[in-house]
């Protein structure tokens, strides 16, 4: 009963008695007498399904030990394969390497009397198991040899609720308002960043930023960014190593060897630095290692991509002076969300490699925060990076995007600039959610999805 089980845990549901609660449409015998390796029913499969690709047949003799099946489909799954009687033979899942089957194929992958089993439908279907299985553990080789960061997210935009942390959370109440909706009742939440789901997808460091909303009021900026991120830093010190702080190339090695989950600390926004230079000092001695120069809307520092008046033509005066304040103490430039002309500004006066910590590609999704092919051989040329952003709406111009949409956006920008110039800055927490990768302990998918393109 794999297959009911996997349809009721993601919310379908079943027939608890086909004889029953499916007699008006005469079902056939789904409990089969004969032996369990004799096939008794034929099963057609849908053909453009991940079975079909599997077992390459639109008929498929199966046998039939079962009295329940499968009612309403979960969501996020379909139906491939049906009886006669059209009862539902297998789903699928539309994002994740999900496949349950009604049938028992264990009993029908016999070797043939030759001893071979090579075109055995129900044997392909263990093959394809096995197979995805070896992706999974490449992927966590893969993990484990590197340094995985993911360079945006902004959990700390949940840190008013008092029982949100970085380190472990159930899910919580929300109100929509969190997301700009007004006047919705409260939603069932869950955090998609913390030190637990870290380890389970993989990962080994995370930026977390102080997000400043560009209608905070200016003399609140400041301390607004200073309380969100000393809070990270009260967390970490008091998670017993559960989480950790790291400043610097050789701290995130570090945690990595002794096993402890990286927050790196990030502004999302220069409004935080309240017009005041020597705040940026302040910030690098508290541990930020990137300012995100402004967010939707334009600021003292610049124009930017979103609701932008063109209130400085670019780079303003002061937007100068951070850029070369930022490049003279080590702190990186992060040009999401600024308007093309800051963007050029900022790449003929920066002396440093610069970022984007959260962008995707204007030429795969004509939206303004995007970045065009021009931009993204400008941030490569200065030797900094292009962190795709894992946003539906900068991956797809379709109600839900997807793994292989962030792909897409991923191999874009290795065939413009090269492997060493992407990455992904989540923004999960901020509006980061992409089927098949909805939370941190699910980014190792796409890492699977770049093996299966060839990536190594
Ligand atoms: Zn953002």
């Amino acid at each position: 009963r794999g297959m009911q089980v996997i349809n009721t845990v993601f919310g379908g549901s079943l027939y608890q008695d086909i004889n029953v609660q499916y007699a008006d449409k005469k079902p056939m015998c789904h409990s089969q007498n004969e032996e369990r390796s004799v096939t008794t029913q034929t099963a057609s499969v849908v053909t453009d399904s991940l079975l079909y690709s599997i077992v390459n047949c639109n008929t498929l003799p199966i046998n039939s030990i079962h009295h329940q099946a499968v009612k309403r489909i979960a969501d996020g799954f379909r139906a491939v394969a049906f009886a006669d009687d059209g009862i539902c033979e297998a789903i699928e899942s539309l994002y994740y390497p999900i496949l349950g089957v009604q049938w028992h194929p264990e009993h029908l992958s016999e070797a043939d009397a030759a001893g071979e089993h090579f075109d055995n439908p129900h044997r392909k279907i263990f093959g394809w198991l096995v197979d995805e299985a070896k992706i999974f553990s490449r992927a966590k080789r893969i993990h484990h040899s590197s340094y995985v960061i993911d360079s945006h997210c902004d959990t700390p935009m949940f840190f008013h609720y008092p029982q949100v942390n970085i380190v472990e959370n159930d899910k919580l109440w929300v109100d929509p308002a969190d997301f700009g909706e007004k006047d919705e009742p409260p939603l069932l939440y869950e955090i998609k960043v913390d030190a637990r789901k870290m380890r389970q997808g993989r990962v080994d460091a995370v930026f977390m930023v102080a997000y400043i909303p560009q209608s905070t009021p200016a003399d609140e900026t400041y301390g607004k960014a200073d309380r969100l991120l000393n809070t990270i830093i009260t967390q970490a010190k008091g998670s017993g190593n559960r989480i950790s702080i790291a400043t610097s190339y050789a701290e995130l090695c570090n945690n990595k060897r002794n096993g402890i989950p990286t927050v790196f600390l990030g502004i999302e926004n220069g409004c935080a630095l309240a017009g005041n230079l020597d705040n940026i000092d302040y910030f690098y001695r508290l541990g930020v290692r990137y300012i995100t120069l402004c967010h939707n809307g334009d600021n003292l520092l610049c124009d930017s991509a979103m609701q932008s008046l063109d209130t400085h033509n670019g780079l303003s005066e002061f937007g100068r002076q951070v850029v070369l304040k930022m490049n003279a103490v080590g702190m990186m430039v992060d040009v999401s969300h600024v308007g093309e002309k800051s963007f050029w500004d900022t790449v003929a006066l920066s002396t440093k490699p610069i970022i984007a910590s959260h962008s995707c590609c204007k030429a795969l999704r004509n939206h303004p925060r995007n970045l065009t092919d021009e931009q993204i051989r400008a941030i490569a040329r200065s030797g900094g990076v292009v962190q795709i952003c894992l946003y539906k709406h900068f991956l797809a111009d379709t109600d839900v995007a997807t793994v292989a949409d962030a792909v897409r956006h991923i191999k874009h920008v290795v065939e413009l600039v090269g492997v060493d110039y992407v990455g992904i800055g989540s923004d999960f927490d901020g509006g980061g959610e992409i089927a098949g990768a909805t939370s941190e302990n699910q980014l190792i998918n796409i890492t699977k999805a770049l093996i299966k393109e060839g990536f190594d």
